[in-house]
């Protein structure tokens, strides 16, 4: 039966919950045991997708197709296991499944509560769709004391109850301050945050400390003793270099041991941590460094491309070379001043996105980089407008656009019931994908002697999507001819997936998003190919 972890966050957000659910989830794994990480995030929204990546940072995407909070990223970036839609709920889901059973009757003329009904569906859902898992890792959203944690804590706190201490473990992860003027390690807001906590009726078993430096004995002692956890629980986390020091980090200050330690039980196998070893020394060591430039409408707010900033370093692993990622806002992105702020630019990436903004300076720069042959990448949004520009530039087609941004353009990007051909809308067509996003994992089969097959070295492939908006496949043959290549299809023929320029070193458009595939232990084919291509150029 599954043992339950749950880990909360105390003091301020963003301490590195994610990341520290992600790190024990690997070291457990790691010993045999079979693992899932979970996110409960208490806002209403039903889920990430509607959310801007101003907001909340990146939605990231699972196989089956779900838009979830970016900490799922972590989780599978650091375990290599896919997570799913059962993985990630909101309060708003929460709410919605509730209001819904409730309109339909189904509480039988019962008053409708927080505590149970709320509460219990949230228990539900932490416990749906586990089979053989030894441990499950749930890690809830916020931090101790905000209005909409709460019943997140009750139902952990009644969970608990259910099935048994042995059975439960509660982390608590705070900050402990480093006041410069006393040169004082401070436990007070450790101290609160706990006690808070147990007012709920929640005893942490474990207590993780994030710290700037290395927490002396009698700092721990003291935490300890105000946080009633016995001194070995008391666990540090000092800032790391990278994260991919984090297992490492946890190893040493014995997290694992210390929860396994609480159920009684013992490893399967021994961990292995020469992996992470490998890549932090990577990381730090590397001397030679290569600069992309990505180019998109969120690049001031840092998890806003969480994924891609991963695998673009995860390609830099690979080739041996630190990847230097130049931020460039495309709003700014004017042409006359492209050449002086791409200068030192060794590959230039197009993110996905949605809007109009900023797609005159994203159009600019794909502009340059087939021009000046540069190696370039353009993901979802970023293929759509290196098709757009290529058609306007190369095939003349001066009303060229999508309809997602301009209705009465000619759409080589559109919806497929607006693609027309010789200026005819042509409706009716089999697929009608109208107002809905396309989602998770799909095929698509690559062209022989295609740039991409060489990179996938493949046949097939499937990847992760995330939108409405189709390249115009009745427009294949003229792309082709002027050297647009549609090397990657969907299986039935319809869906062009991927672009790439016949005269040019290395000019890739994909449909889908492979950033959210690509993990540090095996990085993405795509953007180790396209690291290689930038390195050399
Ligand atoms: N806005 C585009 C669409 O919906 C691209 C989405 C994306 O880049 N993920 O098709």
């Amino acid at each position: 039966m599954a043992r339950y972890i749950f880990v909360t966050g105390g003091v301020v957000s963003s301490l590195g919950k994610g990341l520290s659910s992600a790190s024990l989830a690997y070291l457990l794994k790691s010993q045999g045991f079979k693992v899932r990480v979970r996110k409960m995030d208490p806002y209403l929204n039903v889920d990430p997708g509607t959310m801007s990546p101003f907001q909340h940072g990146e939605v990231f995407v699972t196989n089956d197709g779900a838009e979830t909070d970016l900490d799922l990223g972590h989780y599978e970036r650091f375990t290599n296991i896919d997570a799913k839609q059962s993985d990630n709920i909101t309060t708003g889901r929460i709410y919605s499944d509730v209001i819904k059973k409730e309109r339909k009757g189904n509480y039988l003329g019962k008053t409708v509560q927080v505590i149970p009904h709320i509460t219990d569906r949230i228990k539900g859902f932490i416990k749906n769709d586990i089979t053989n898992e030894d441990f499950v890792i749930c890690e809830i959203g916020g931090t101790v004391g905000d209005i909409e944690s709460l019943p997140f804590l009750e139902a952990i706190r009644q969970f608990s109850n259910d099935l048994g201490r042995n059975k439960t473990l509660f982390i608590h992860l705070t900050l402990v301050p480093f006041l410069k003027s006393s040169d004082e390690i401070k436990t007070k807001p450790t101290q609160h945050s706990v006690k808070e906590l147990r007012s709920i009726g929640i005893q942490p078993d474990i207590v993780i400390c994030r710290s700037q430096q290395s927490i002396p004995y009698e700092q721990r002692k003291k935490i300890s003793l105000f946080c009633n956890v016995p001194i070995d629980n008391v666990i540090e986390t000092v800032d790391v270099r990278t994260i991919y020091e984090a297992p490492i980090s946890f190893y040493k200050e014995k997290l694992d041991k210390q929860v396994l330690r609480y159920f009684k039980i013992k490893p399967k196998k021994k961990v292995n941590l020469l992996p992470w070893k490998k890549i932090t020394k990577i990381v730090l060591k590397n001397k030679k460094s290569v600069n992309i430039a990505i180019i998109g409408k969120y690049v001031n707010l840092k998890d806003a491309y969480k994924s891609l900033d991963e695998a673009l370093i995860h390609g830099g692993i690979k080739n041996n070379i630190k990847v230097n990622l130049i931020r460039v806002e495309s709003d700014n992105l004017k042409s006359t001043k492209i050449s002086k702020i791409l200068k030192n630019v060794s590959g230039i990436l197009i993110p996905g996105g949605f809007g109009k903004r900023g797609t005159e300076g994203k159009i600019a720069a794909i502009n340059y980089a087939r021009k000046k042959k540069i190696p370039f990448l353009g993901i979802c949004f970023g293929m759509q407008m290196a098709v757009i520009e290529f058609a306007k530039n190369v095939l003349k087609i001066k009303k060229a656009g999508s309809t997602e941004l301009n209705k009465s353009c000619y759409p080589v990007i559109g919806l497929i019931h607006e693609w027309n051909q010789n200026g005819k809308i042509m409706k009716g067509t089999n697929v009608d994908l109208g107002g809905t996003m396309r989602l998770g994992l799909y095929k698509a089969k690559l062209k022989h002697n295609s740039l991409i097959k060489k990179i996938y070295r493949s046949n097939t492939i499937e990847e992760r999507h995330r939108h409405r908006y189709e390249v115009n496949n009745n427009l294949k043959d003229q792309f082709e001819k002027k050297g647009m290549i549609f090397s990657g299809i969907s299986p039935d023929n319809k869906l062009p997936e991927i672009i790439e320029l016949k005269n040019h070193p290395w000019f890739v458009g994909v449909q889908f998003h492979p950033e959210f595939k690509s993990r540090p232990l095996s990085p993405h084919p795509l953007f180790f190919s396209f690291i290689k291509a930038a390195k050399h150029y």
